[in-house]
């Protein structure tokens, strides 16, 4: 018995979880291709059934999962580390920061979550093929969890994708489409693709579980936190699914009694793929122009999940920021040399636009888990170019500076 509904983040209708699969059939007709999505889903829980059924000293996690246990592959994910980063506090000013380290998920970002419950979901569903449109790391993800449970994988991804993700995404055996064009060039491409061939979509947004499974980081940092919501997550922006995704798991524990009180959500893109914040603050909605960035997994022009985003930075009481391209290289160096974190630049954004926050929007004492969602040796030619490679001296004492 499912525990749960679909109910639309627009709309509000309700749907049986097998009445519907990606997006709310009334809202989604006004969908165009080319701008955010209409109609994305989310999944309801039955608040009361959990909390009779949850048990504070034998948590069964499984009663937040809106797939069975029973059909997810053998592949780990998430329980990656969330501690203090003592030296990063020194440099920054503010007294209480943490980090919860995405990046060291098996295949290195934080875009397992959501393809290993979308294996499962095909798993239930009897289906073979999953197909997704990525800038990178989603397709690895989902193309490494499709070699552990013997699926086919078809990957978009745009021309430019950074090669340590391709290199990554052809060794798993995934169908590999590159394709000359942006990252929603890749999007459009893969929705007709499985519109035309069959397989079970797994774009972000467009399928609602891609939100439940990457909400499965906001239920770690409660646990590794004392059972207790820190007063805000910094998140780096792109499609804004990631931001849903931490909200709507804070809420779920909210909803069950958890905790009292949502974290603030901090929204960080970058200043050339901006279109969330440009929503969020002018209060209208256009397609960032020219969404090129060194940060490639936030680069996107018409993010799919823009509406909900901006109302989940809304229902947090949180805010946004965007960061140009030298503060996330500047960023992705302080993180590496406080830390020992190595980050690829997307989830370097989070330390620039921590930098760049105010005392007016974020209290110097807060509680803040900066959402460091991807591993810098994903993205070597971002890193390379904030850097400089010293000339080889001869193998002799004398010549070592
Ligand atoms: C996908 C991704 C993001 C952005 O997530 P959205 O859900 O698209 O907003 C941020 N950082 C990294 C490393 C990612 O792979
Ligand atoms: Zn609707």
């Amino acid at each position: 018995m499912p525990n749960f509904v679909y109910q639309c983040s627009q709309c509000g209708r309700e749907y049986e979880r097998d009445d519907v699969r990606y997006l709310c059939p009334q809202c989604s007709r006004n969908f165009k291709p080319g701008e955010p999505l209409q109609g994305v889903l989310e999944a309801k829980f039955d608040i009361e059934l959990i909390r009779l059924e949850f048990n504070r000293v034998h948590p069964d996690w499984f009663l937040f999962s809106a797939v069975e246990r029973e059909y997810f592959p053998d592949f780990p994910v998430g329980g990656t580390p969330l501690f203090r980063a003592h030296r990063l506090e020194q440099l920054t000013g503010f007294s209480h920061l943490l980090i919860k380290n995405d990046g060291l998920n098996p295949t290195g970002s934080l875009k397992d979550r959501a393809s290993l419950i979308m294996v499962a979901e095909a798993n239930r569903l009897g289906i073979d093929k999953i197909v997704v449109a990525s800038t990178g790391n989603a397709g690895v993800a989902l193309a490494a969890i499709c070699a552990a449970a013997g699926k086919q994988a078809v990957i978009f991804v745009p021309e430019r994708a950074p090669t340590a993700k391709l290199a990554a995404l052809l060794l798993h055996g995934a169908q590999v489409i590159r394709v000359k064009g942006s990252y929603d060039d890749a999007y459009r491409l893969s929705l007709e693709y499985s519109g035309v061939h069959g397989g079970l979509n797994r774009n972000t947004a467009y399928h609602p579980l891609t939100i439940e499974g990457k909400k499965s980081v906001a239920l770690e940092i409660f646990k590794q936190n004392n059972n207790r919501a820190p007063d805000a997550v910094v998140v780096p922006v792109g499609d804004g699914v990631i931001l849903a995704a931490v909200h709507k798991g804070f809420k779920d524990l909210r909803d069950v009694g958890l905790i009292l009180k949502l974290p603030r959500l901090i929204a960080v893109q970058a200043e050339t793929s901006d279109a969330i914040h440009h929503y969020f603050v002018t209060k209208k909605y256009r397609n960032a122009a020219s969404p090129r960035t060194i940060a490639d997994s936030i680069s996107v022009s018409a993010p799919s999940n823009a509406h909900l985003a901006v109302r989940v930075i809304e229902e947090s009481k949180g805010f946004s920021i965007t960061v140009t391209d030298d503060e996330i290289r500047e960023s992705q160096r302080l993180l590496a040399e406080t830390t020992g974190v190595f980050a690829e630049p997307s989830a370097a954004a989070t330390v620039a636009g921590l930098c760049k926050a105010t005392p007016d929007q974020l209290a110097p004492t807060a509680a803040v888990v900066l959402l460091i969602t991807g591993h810098g040796l994903k993205d070597i030619e971002a890193s390379l170019s904030g850097v400089t490679i010293p000339e080889a001296v001869p193998p002799t004492i004398d010549n070592v500076p």
